[in-house]
């Protein structure tokens, strides 16, 4: 077992009560690994904590969902086996699976279809990457009529013979490329989320990828959802406030009001809303997720309005494309902190956004600033701070009653932070503070 996060806890832990013999490793040894290695050495696994190489005598490998696929190449080389947690849990269920892949959006999307299915009566676990790890789920033998799943494309780089009843692939952008090489191994590894499927099964694909021809290859049924999806398509579009499913003798409409939706959300909805009717909700049902969604925590979170000032947290934007639906989705008279440890990624999209969205002034900080103020100064007012602590300062004394000061990084946090909820939290706190000390 590689890895032994969460996830690699737990399929060591599945294995081991399945009578394989189980070796975990993890390169690092934190209290916190040394205590789930007292718990699995308890189940006869044995854990090595702290290992730089990974061990090569093993007759199969099992890796956890973060492990990025080249530390994995001395196994490829040597011809023994890798699967996921993702493959080893997934074999076990018996209940239809949607998997949902893309390159944002994802959690989002994996809570609001459980939420759609559960208020229809169905009893629907999210579970994977979002929450409780997927062999965990399993060993709790819970009933369940749907399982839905969040999956990455390192996850599907590892299967086999995973299968899900619906997949979703929301949208493709390079975020992983210094990981994938090239846009195009990157849609080859999202297009796996369909390889296994068969003629009752359904693909489905937002509009925006009809490009992507390698995307659309399934044995089963292809659907699209798209705001102004093009009538020659099965699927469900959006169109002057009236939702329509577009399916042969199926079709419905309803009309519906997105005025308090993002245009990203509304792509979201229609993900759900389509995943939903796919799997046999009712429409009238289905379409009340257009009014009860939910938005996740650090995903274009208000948090406060503070001296006239809005506050908004969207530290989940950990990637460029994210960023963007922010910049273009929040009004006008923006103070926008961006920065932290880049991907490496092409901002030319990111400029134009940000040429687009009235923004008054850019704040870059943290390891790849430089980055980022090479990439704008030439059309906005750009300022440079070491630390997002020393940015968020500078960010409230510019920031003038009816603007909007937010945080979308558009990097991971790690340089700075424990994870990008850190992040979130501590903006959060300092927005607090200031708040506090106005009153
Ligand atoms: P994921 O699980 O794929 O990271 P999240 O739902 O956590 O997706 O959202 C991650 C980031 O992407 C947030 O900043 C959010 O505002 C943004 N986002 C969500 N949906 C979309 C979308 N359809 N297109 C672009 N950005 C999105």
């Amino acid at each position: 077992m590689v890895g032994l996060g969460l996830s690699g806890a737990a399929a060591a832990a599945f294995l081991a009560r399945r009578g394989h013999s189980v070796l975990a490793v993890d390169q690092a040894d934190t209290p916190a690994l040394r205590g789930r290695a007292a718990e699995l050495a308890d189940l006869g696994v044995e854990v090595r904590l702290g290992i730089p190489e990974l061990p090569t005598e093993v007759d199969q490998v099992v890796t956890s969902p973060g492990v990025p696929p080249e530390r994995l190449e001395v196994y490829r080389e040597r011809k023994i086996p890798v699967l996921g947690e993702l493959e080893i849990g997934c074999r076990e269920i018996r209940a239809p699976i949607v998997a949902v892949t893309g390159t944002n959006g994802k959690s989002t999307v994996v809570t609001n279809i459980a939420k759609g299915l559960a208020d229809a009566g169905k009893r629907a676990v999210a579970i994977g990457n979002l929450g409780t790890p997927i062999t965990e789920w399993v060993d709790r033998e819970e009933a369940a009529d749907c399982v839905v799943l969040e999956v990455s494309s390192y996850q599907l780089e590892t299967i086999v013979e995973f299968r899900p009843h619906v997949g979703v692939v929301l949208n493709i952008a390079p975020d992983h490329l210094s990981h994938h090489g090239t846009m195009e191994a990157y849609v080859t590894a999202k297009s796996r989320i369909s390889m296994n499927q068969s003629i009752d099964d359904v693909l489905l694909l937002h509009r925006d990828l009809s490009e992507h021809q390698a995307l659309q290859k399934t044995r089963g049924r292809l659907y699209w959802y798209g705001q102004g999806l093009p009538p020659s398509r099965d699927g469900l579009s959006l169109a002057g406030g009236v939702l329509r499913w577009h399916g042969g003798e199926a079709d419905w409409s309803r009309e519906i009001k997105t005025e308090t939706l993002l245009t990203h959300e509304i792509d979201n909805l229609l993900a759900c809303v389509a995943t939903l009717h796919l799997l046999g909700v009712s429409a009238d049902s289905a379409v009340r997720l257009f009014r009860d969604w939910i938005r996740l925590p650090h995903r274009i979170e208000r948090v406060a309005e503070v001296g006239g000032v809005t506050y908004i947290n969207d530290s989940k934007a950990t990637n460029a494309h994210a960023a963007i639906a922010a910049l273009r989705a929040i009004p006008g008279g923006l103070v926008w902190l961006v920065g932290g440890e880049g991907k490496g990624e092409d901002l030319s999209d990111l400029v134009v956004a940000a040429r687009g969205a009235s923004i008054s002034s850019v704040i870059c900080f943290g390891r790849d600033r430089e980055v980022f103020r090479a990439a704008f100064s030439e059309d906005l007012k750009v300022e440079v701070r070491d630390t997002l602590r020393e940015a968020f300062d500078l960010a409230a004394a510019v920031a003038r009653p009816g603007e909007t000061v937010l945080l979308s990084p558009a990097c991971a946090s790690f340089d700075e932070f424990n994870s990008f909820e850190d992040r979130g939290d501590q903006f959060r706190g300092w927005v607090a503070a200031l708040q506090e000390a106005r009153s």
